[in-house]
């Protein structure tokens, strides 16, 4: 009798041991490379730095606070957060770059550069669970701009594309990259480019 042959397509769900391979790094930035993504590296949870302050820069001096699903106080506060991301080990940090004079106006020029980088993590996040990593969860930059003005309060539009921003978690971007060994600056001068960031939580 022939024993029967493991069925390649049939992905397994990983478990915290298994890592991420290189291979599905590169697989995942050929993606990303369509959403402006031009790196993904992994990294260690504990490098993620979350701060009370963060919230305070939402709370006052942000025009998106209690106004948008993906910013407070819609969105986790920072205890809620920490006992989160106890429930992880690694992450996957995704860097885009672009050259966008507008990135302090609110503008369809500077909405449609947010949409593309939201779109992207979204859909690394759903590659990765189709490759078996089932925790796998986006906490993407800025904030959702998917609609020209968010239902907030009423229901969102597009429910499975909602998540939450970086800062909207409470997490201080700026010492999260310096803890990964990463120097960022401030670009301030309406022609430099400037990076962007993502986070996939991943197991
Ligand atoms: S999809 Fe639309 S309604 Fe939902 S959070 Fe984003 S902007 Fe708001």
């Amino acid at each position: 009798m022939s024993q029967a042959k493991p069925n390649p397509k049939i992905v397994s769900f990983k478990s915290q041991k298994e890592g991420i391979s290189q291979a599905l790094i590169q697989k995942l930035l050929e993606k990303g490379k369509n959403y402006g993504l031009n790196a993904i590296f992994p990294f260690s949870i504990d490098k993620i730095k979350v701060a009370q302050w963060v919230q305070l820069k939402c709370r006052y001096g942000c025009n998106r606070y209690n106004t948008n699903w993906c910013c407070p106080p819609a969105t986790p506060e920072p205890d809620k957060v920490r006992a989160v991301l106890s429930e992880y080990s690694v992450a996957l940090l995704l860097v885009g770059s672009t050259n966008c004079a507008d990135f302090y106006l609110d503008n369809s020029r500077k909405r449609a550069n947010q949409v593309r980088c939201w779109k992207g993590s979204v859909s690394l996040e759903r590659l990765l669970f189709l490759e078996g990593y089932y925790k796998a969860f986006s906490l993407v930059g800025e904030c959702c701009a998917l609609c020209k003005t968010c239902a907030y309060p009423q229901e969102c539009r597009f429910p499975q594309e909602k998540r939450p921003s970086i800062e909207s978690f409470s997490i201080d971007a700026i010492g999260t990259l310096r803890n990964l060994g990463v120097s960022p600056r401030v670009a301030n001068h309406k022609n430099d480019s400037y990076s962007y960031y993502g986070i996939i939580l991943l197991e």
